[in-house]
């Protein structure tokens, strides 16, 4: 069973704050009893029956929402959490990190001409793609665990959406001031200064849209260099087109979709839902304190007959601090990002007129229901699933750190000729042709010895030959070099087939490294 209470729209209404005038009619209004449903089991469906939903529309026109701002606990965090991050994304490509001098000086780089990704310490190259594959995983990890303890923290704190979208709704008030403002000069028409205001809004949005694409193509350059390059026109095409795009889906995401990304787009709501449990903690609104509502007058009527009056006096606070534009008290809503911004709002109302805090809170419904039976409230933040995504993180971040520690600075790979397989000689014996790859991770210049193991009496020649006939392979600093190989075993009669493994040898650190494959003769 969930109770569900009726909702009722209030756009345009002439709200300011806690104080606001519907705040003061709200204490004022006649007692409106909150009809509550009970929903039992739908009834079956009747075929015959007029589909309502055959009348609805197919398209649902976009109803414009002006959060209206709101301070609180939950407002700071979302505040800190926006400079931290915004703070990370802008400034990181300047950061620096000594590697030596063969080696790029920029803490965060992903190096596309050269393959190579660069992260503080790390250096990952393309043989190595694993190591992103890990963190993905990782990730996914981490999002499934903060759902499990809290909801949907990620969407309503930490996604680049809520985040760049948060900064907009700031830039728009402003510039067109906070929500009744906001309304007002919209119903008043077009005047010069509303064009003013507008026109600096959204320079400002293009403004900061141009940093976000910005900032982005500093991560694939050197970024210092790559600054100067955009100012004097001569940085690449390609950094301008990212620009270009990155400024548009910004301006586009931020200022103009909004929660229309987080409805329609995004599928992590629907796939959050799946995941979540009775005992997640969610934004909600405490309907068992709430109900029924009813202004602070008629609040006090009713109790004054003996009749029930909840804690929630109807004044849409909640509603107008949304920046969804969900109303929490129906329930569970895929529009709710879970931001906490109602619960600052509502808080200040609670302090107004002088009851606790927390009619909407992080709760689960299982606590309401335990509450309406006269039960206490349980918290189980350690539970089987929680449990199991902190080992799964704690196990692959132990993979992924083993991994890293144990990497080694060489590596060789080996590819067989495959046409011809082997060649008769005129001698009799039979010969080989093979690609060896080796990777030098090291940002000096190694010399490494190449040898052969598997078989016996035969020889190994690099081609072109060396004149001194050493089977030494120079790599150059951080670079892979490719040579080509061949073997001739002058056995009599060889196998058709002979596993054969090439060693790597650096003489001057002990470093090993070594690829296995095939000797092929007539007979295969
Ligand atoms: S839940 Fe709180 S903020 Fe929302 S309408 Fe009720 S009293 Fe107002
Ligand atoms: S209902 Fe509350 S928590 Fe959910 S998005 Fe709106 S303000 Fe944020």
């Amino acid at each position: 069973m969930q109770a569900v209470q009726t909702r009722r729209t209030h756009e345009g209404a002439d709200c300011e704050g806690a104080s606001c005038k519907l705040f003061e009619l709200a204490k004022s209004a006649e007692v409106k009893p909150a009809e509550v449903r009970i929903i039992a089991d739908p009834p079956p469906l009747d075929p015959s029956s007029d589909d309502p939903a055959e009348d609805m529309p197919l398209y649902q026109a976009r109803r414009k929402i002006y959060p209206q701002r709101v301070h609180g606990t939950y407002r700071r965090i979302k505040w800190a959490v926006l400079f931290v991050t915004l703070g990370i994304y802008y400034l990181t490509p300047f950061l620096r990190w000594d590697r030596g001098p063969n080696a790029p000086d920029q803490a965060v780089l992903i190096d596309l001409p050269h393959r190579r990704f660069y992260f503080f310490f790390l250096e990952i190259w393309p043989q190595e793609v694993y190591y992103l594959t890990g963190l993905l995983i990782l990730a996914a990890i981490t999002l499934f665990l903060m759902n499990a303890i809290a909801g949907r923290i990620w969407c309503g704190y930490l996604c680049p959406q809520t985040v760049w979208t948060d900064l907009f709704q700031t830039i728009e008030r402003w510039c067109e001031g906070d929500r009744r403002e906001h309304i007002l000069r919209e119903q008043r028409g077009w005047t010069a200064e509303r064009v003013a205001r507008l026109a600096s809004k959204h320079f400002l949005w293009l403004m900061v849209a141009w940093w976000t694409g910005g900032a982005w193509v500093l991560y694939f350059a050197d970024a210092p260099t790559l600054v100067g390059d955009l100012a004097t026109l001569r940085a690449p095409f390609v950094a301008y087109l990212w620009i270009g795009i990155l400024t548009l889906t910004t301006y586009t995401f931020a200022g103009h979709m909004r929660e229309q990304v987080c409805l329609y787009m995004c599928p992590w709501p629907r796939i959050q839902a799946a995941l979540t449990d009775e005992h997640a903690l969610n934004v909600t609104y405490r309907y068992d304190r709430g109900e029924p509502r009813a202004s602070v007058k008629k609040a006090a009527a009713l109790l004054k007959q003996g009749l029930p009056a909840g804690d929630c006096i109807d004044c849409l606070q909640c509603v107008h601090v949304c920046p969804t534009g969900v109303d929490i008290r129906g329930g569970a809503n895929l529009g709710c990002i879970q931001c906490g911004l109602c619960i600052d709002a509502c808080d200040a109302v609670m302090a107004k007129i002088g009851r606790p805090a927390r009619l909407i809170a992080y709760d689960t419904d299982l606590n309401i229901h335990n509450r309406e039976l006269g039960k206490p409230s349980v918290y189980r933040i350690v539970r089987t699933r929680t449990v199991l995504y902190a080992a799964l993180i704690a196990v692959v971040s132990l993979v992924m750190f083993t991994a890293l520690i144990m990497r080694e600075a060489q590596s060789i790979s080996v590819i067989h000729d495959r046409n011809p397989v082997y060649v008769r000689l005129s001698d009799g014996a039979v010969r080989n042709g093979y690609l060896i790859r080796i990777i030098n991770k090291r940002n000096e210049r190694r010399q490494f010895q190449l040898s052969l193991s598997g078989l016996s009496g035969s020889i190994i020649d690099v081609v072109p030959p060396r004149e001194d006939g050493r089977l030494i392979v120079e790599v150059g600093p951080d670079q892979t070099r490719e040579v080509r190989v061949l073997v001739t075993d002058y056995a009599l009669a060889p196998p058709p087939t002979s596993p054969v493994t090439f060693h790597l040898y650096d003489s001057q650190t002990g470093e090993r490294a070594a690829a296995s494959d095939h000797f092929r003769a007539p007979g295969g």
